[in-house]
């Protein structure tokens, strides 16, 4: 198995996630890795926002990264301990940025939840955790969400 330094862990802040968080940290203590948790603002690339005046449109991306910033804020210390994580807003479409920061950041493994805010827990896989694991390119663990244990 590689060596697993850093991390990567991709939330939207659901209980979705809430498995695969614990799982990030487990893996972080286990290996003495980074984590950087990583939130997507996905609303801002909904195309419907492009017919949108360009006053307006600010103000919404403005209340969308508020949002965004505070939402990481209050999730991040339920799962890791100070010091030991570093986060990161991005916009786009939530699992090309996953895999790109990935990239970017050479980490060594992404942390993904197999459900998000979308629910479906009939579906086996969410899009994101599926379309992240196709192009990845690097070892992705995919946690599922508590009902599904
Ligand atoms: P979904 O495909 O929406 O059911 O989400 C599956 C998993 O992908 C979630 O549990 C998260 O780990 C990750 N994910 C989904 N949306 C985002 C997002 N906007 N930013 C970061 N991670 C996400």
């Amino acid at each position: 198995m590689p060596e697993i330094r850093k991390i990567l862990y991709a939330t939207d802040f659901s209980e979705g996630s809430a498995v695969a968080a614990e799982c990030a940290r487990t893996f972080a203590d286990l290996h003495d890795a980074e984590v950087l948790v990583l939130h997507v603002i996905s609303e801002l690339a909904d195309s419907n926002l492009l017919r949108v005046h360009s006053d307006d449109y600010t103000e919404i991306e403005h209340s969308v990264e508020r949002l965004a910033f505070d939402n990481m804020k209050e999730f991040c210390p339920r799962y890791f301990k100070e010091g030991s994580y570093k986060s990161r807003l991005e916009a786009g479409i939530p699992f090309k940025v996953i895999n790109e920061v990935a990239r970017t950041e050479e980490a060594d493994l992404i942390v993904v939840g197999t459900h998000g805010r979308t629910g479906l827990a009939h579906v086996v896989l969410g899009s994101t955790a599926e379309r992240v694991m196709r192009k990845a390119g690097r070892p992705v663990l995919t946690a599922p969400c508590r009902d599904e244990e």
